[in-house]
């Protein structure tokens, strides 16, 4: 469904993705864990075109193709983009509208989509997350994982073939962190395709169909959650897992 062939990408002097190649199938969840620094973000903001590789190629199996060591266009840029959705780490609400807001901008102002059909979307989204009576909410009014499931129902408002999230619950209080677990959990069931960055590890054991391992800017690692959780095979998994575990 989507292949990543010989990714690269550095800031400057620092290497932060030397040569990443991952492949992901249609409906199946692929989880990505790793040491704070090793590119796992920045690998997602990849796939995302939120940030341009030096090198690599992405496919998807409808015929895309971005080859990053060509001159990239800015439609071929967006076509990627618009490929996937992103849930961040802090959110990234717009503040100063409401829940239903955030979720129908997107598709009424990036999408042009018709905007009372966007509206019943939005308003089912929301329910889907469990937040339907909370949508004419600000997010300073909603605690931080229900602005998670609103950034979760923006990111599926805009109809993308796959779902980005980077480590969705890192920055919420530990009681709150099942309620968004529990969405991500339907999304499973649903047979979404997702990239999960996250340090939850028992969730990634839990829903992943293949676990990568990243260090140091390489693919240290990857299988299905039995081989790289339970038992890995290199020593800096071992040692990353103990320390998380
Ligand atoms: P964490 O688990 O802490 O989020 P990570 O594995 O997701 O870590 P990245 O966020 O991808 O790691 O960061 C990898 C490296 O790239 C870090 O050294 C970081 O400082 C650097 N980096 C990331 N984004 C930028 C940027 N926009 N400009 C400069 N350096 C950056």
């Amino acid at each position: 469904f989507l292949t990543i062939k010989g990714l690269a990408k550095s800031f400057g002097d620092n290497k932060v993705l030397k040569g990443i190649d991952v492949e992901v199938e249609k409906g199946q969840v692929l989880s990505i864990i790793g040491p704070s620094g090793s590119g796992k973000t920045t690998l997602l903001r990849c796939i995302n075109a939120l940030e341009q590789p030096d090198k690599g190629i992405i496919t998807f199996d409808d015929g895309f193709e971005i080859n990053f060591e060509n001159k990239v266009s800015k439609q071929s840029i967006q076509s990627l983009r618009r490929k996937s959705g992103m849930v961040f780490q802090s959110y990234n609400l717009f503040p100063h509208k409401t829940a239903l807001e955030n979720v129908t901008e997107g598709p009424i102002i990036v999408q042009r989509r018709n905007s009372k059909e966007v509206k019943d979307i939005a308003e089912g989204l929301l329910e889907k997350v469990g937040l339907k009576d909370k949508m004419n909410l600000y997010p300073h009014q909603l605690s931080g994982g229900q602005q998670q499931r609103v950034g979760i129902a923006r990111a599926l408002a805009m109809e993308p073939e796959l779902m980005l999230f980077d480590e969705p619950t890192s920055a919420l209080d530990p009681e709150l962190i099942g309620e968004v677990l529990n969405v991500m959990r339907d999304l499973v069931k649903e047979e979404w395709t997702m990239v999960f960055v996250t340090h939850e590890i028992q969730f990634a054991a839990d829903v992943s169909d293949k676990v990568i391992f990243m260090d140091g800017g390489y693919i240290v690692e990857q299988g299905t959650p039995k081989e790289v959780l339970k038992a890995p095979k290199e020593v800096r998994t071992q040692q990353f897992l103990q320390r998380v575990l």
